[in-house]
């Protein structure tokens, strides 16, 4: 069992039940649905195909919701195919309703022309493009196309140098909550966080629809950067979009914040996703570099729980290949632990803090097959994984809630397993559950990690246990 969690974002590539039966074979724990791209309707439906495939599965699988957010973007082209933006030529990017082309291209916000100056650089594709504003009026803005190149209808635009007056948490992020909060799903991405507070509009919103969901908040802005540790308070995972992120901060800066935000994430015991352009080549080839496979190895040995598929696996050529790759990628960095940073903090602050140090040192030695972690929310399955104990994890849960959430933490499988009336009857009926169903047997020495409050957050149990003993 591999520990690192792959997320795959679904799309036309990676569509169908088979297709998706294919990615969940080679490796998928999570698959997310991007809301930039297709309607309502088409997701939940694809929520409930997912939910059909993954029933055959005897581990979780994770659905995330990737909400629009507040970035800006092109709109749809005369056909679905891409454009040639030439180095040199002249565009206008327009709020009138035209079928996009080189020479028009259409504008989903209205406002922009309004906003741009002569002079601005403008960025497109996560930076791939450029251009510069020659002039503009209330409907047009006149560009001059600086770094050309091939150019998709809806994608991103970033203009790095202008304020921007959308609210990070738009209508239309709003209207989508309240549907897929009564969906099938594990976790919401919010785009474009700047503070703590823009989370907590969102769960506040999440409580009016009836049922708050776990949130990842999606760092690409320097503010959030800056108020990460607010933001990790009040998230319940955050994701590095360094797609975003690598425009509106220098590129050369996203390594060095990518390694904060996983010690930071580390510091708060929260997950930590990596996203975007892990194996970018691989969307138009059948391999990918060697800098992304580098890329990719050194996210995991610097403690990320999950490394994510965008493009490659929506409207790329091989998504399977690059589902099968990354899961390689993962198998040889995991193989190769000593090159695997310490992220736990050094530092214990509660006793559970202290019971879970305790747990991933004594799984040094090799004669304990599993942690087995009785856990209602998760969140202490979540703080043992951070420690990257040597032997697996099990998260054992009444919850099916938190039983699908562990599909993103790193080194957790999970298993639903009855609450007992009392511990001993809850190590009882975990104990037949784990011999039913996972590769443990009977009379194997585990280390088990409970409450005696058997509820949530009430760690203070140690006990080395063999499974079966009454
Ligand atoms: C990113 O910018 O890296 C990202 C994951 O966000 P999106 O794909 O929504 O642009």
């Amino acid at each position: 069992m591999k520990c690192t969690k792959i997320i795959a974002t679904l799309g036309p590539s990676l569509n169908s039940p088979s297709k998706l039966k294919k990615a969940l074979d080679n490796g998928v724990n999570v698959f997310r649905l991007n809301f930039s791209h297709g309607d309502i309707k088409s997701h939940s439906e694809q929520i409930s195909t997912i939910r059909s495939v993954a029933k055959t599965y005897k581990r979780p699988v994770g659905i995330l919701a990737d909400m629009p957010g507040p970035k800006i973007r092109i709109g749809n082209f005369a056909k679905n195919e891409p454009i040639y933006l030439a180095r040199g030529a002249t565009c206008i990017l327009t709020n009138r309703k035209v079928p996009g082309s080189i020479k028009e291209i259409p504008l989903e916000y209205e406002k922009l022309p309004s906003i741009v100056k002569k002079g601005d650089q403008i960025l497109l594709a996560d930076g791939m493009l450029e251009l510069k504003v020659l002039s503009q009026n209330k409907k047009d803005i006149k560009c001059k196309v600086i770094v050309g190149g091939e150019l998709r209808q809806r994608k991103g635009i970033n203009i790095p140098n202008r304020y921007i007056p959308i609210s990070p948490f738009t209508q239309k992020d709003r209207e989508i909550l309240k549907v897929v909060s009564q969906l099938d799903i594990d976790y919401v991405a919010l785009s474009f966080v700047q503070k703590e507070s823009d989370i907590s509009k969102a769960k506040n919103w999440m409580k009016k629809y009836g049922k708050v969901l776990p949130i990842i908040a999606k760092i690409e802005k320097p503010q959030a950067v800056e108020h990460i540790d607010s933001i990790l308070n009040v998230a319940d995972a955050i994701m590095i979009a360094r797609g975003d992120l690598g425009v509106e901060v220098p590129t050369s800066q996203v390594p060095s914040i990518q390694k904060f935000l996983i010690q930071r994430a580390a510091a708060f015991s929260k997950p930590v996703i990596t996203a975007t352009q892990m194996l970018e080549s691989m969307t138009f080839n059948p391999r990918p570099t060697r800098a992304e496979t580098t890329d990719v190895a050194n996210a995991i040995w610097d403690g990320t729980d999950a490394v994510m598929l965008s493009g490659e696996t929506a409207m790329g050529n091989y998504p399977l290949a690059a589902i099968k790759m990354m899961n390689s990628i993962i198998t040889n960095a995991e193989e190769n632990r000593e090159f695997l940073q310490d992220v736990l903090p050094k530092e214990s602050r509660t006793d559970a803090d202290n019971i879970i140090h305790a747990a991933s040192s004594i799984s040094q030695n090799t004669s304990y097959k599993a942690i087995i972690v009785y856990t209602e929310s998760g969140k202490t399955a979540i703080s043992l994984s951070k420690a990257r104990p040597k032997c697996p994890i099990w998260a054992l849960t009444p919850s099916l809630e938190t039983y699908r959430k562990m599909s993103l933490i790193w080194g957790v499988q999970s298993l639903i397993s009855p609450k007992g009336k009392n511990v001993d009857d809850l190590f009882k009926l975990g104990d037949q559950n784990l011999i039913r169903h996972t590769m443990l047997k009977k009379n194997d020495t585990v280390i088990v990690i409970a409450g005696t409050g058997l509820s949530s957050g009430a760690t203070n149990i140690l006990k080395i246990h063999q499974l079966g003993e009454t």
